[in-house]
């Protein structure tokens, strides 16, 4: 197991879904589950300039776009939406179709920083996200507090991913916003788990008869 956790990758796009959700990540990551609804056709569409790889300059900025990214370091890889290259360090931005959802965002352009940093040898400190129904940036400042957490999801979703074992449903207000609550079903699953207890508690001797001679 220690070898498949060294070896695993984990792509960059897993660590916000695992964020807001690990069971959502596992769906998509481990199942392959994939629901198209509004946002996610928006999301393709708002893609296609990004993922044409175009690159400009803007303001003496240049602007890259697509850009592949990695880190051995870290065993992580993925794509940066887009990279303005300023006379302060590079700065990443990543698009967002859907509403926003949280910070849960942040730890994935954290991560595309963090292979910047490793790529470039260069340090990263800012950079945004891009809401494209109001077309406004939102910055990110990477923190200590924040590459902590990025590190430590990281981790956490390897973790999962090596183990192929689908979390257990949150079931709670994330799941009204969640576009896997269909394949997902989390009040059917959260009862199934909560009846396995049960079970599985109906069946083990009480205390004193576990201990009698
Ligand atoms: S429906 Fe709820 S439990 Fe299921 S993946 Fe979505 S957020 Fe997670």
């Amino acid at each position: 197991m220690d070898g498949d956790l060294d070896r695993a990758e984990v792509l960059i796009s897993a660590l916000e879904h695992f964020s807001y959700c690990p069971r959502q990540c596992g769906l998509i990551h481990l199942e392959q589950t994939f629901d198209e609804n509004i946002y996610t056709i928006r999301g393709q569409l708002s893609h296609e300039r990004v993922d044409a790889g175009e690159v400009e300059v803007t303001a003496g900025i240049r602007v890259e776009r697509a850009i592949p990214l990695w880190s051995d370091r870290l065993g992580v890889r993925g794509k940066a939406d887009v990279v303005e290259f300023r006379q302060d360090g590079p700065y990443p931005i990543e698009y967002k179709v859907g509403p926003p959802r949280g910070r849960h965002a942040d730890v994935q352009l954290c991560a595309q920083a963090l292979c910047l940093e490793d790529m470039l040898a260069v340090p990263v400190s800012r950079g945004a996200i891009f809401h494209v129904a109001t077309r406004r940036r939102r910055e990110v400042e990477f923190s200590d507090s924040l590459r902590a957490r990025t590190m430590s999801l990281i981790e956490a979703t390897r973790r999962m991913l090596v183990s192929q074992v689908l979390p257990p449903p949150v079931n709670d207000a994330r799941c009204q916003r969640c576009s896997l609550a269909e394949s997902c079903l989390p009040d059917v699953v959260a009862d199934r788990v909560r009846l396995a207890q049960v079970d599985k508690q109906s069946f083990e001797p009480a205390v004193e008869e576990a201990s009698a001679p």
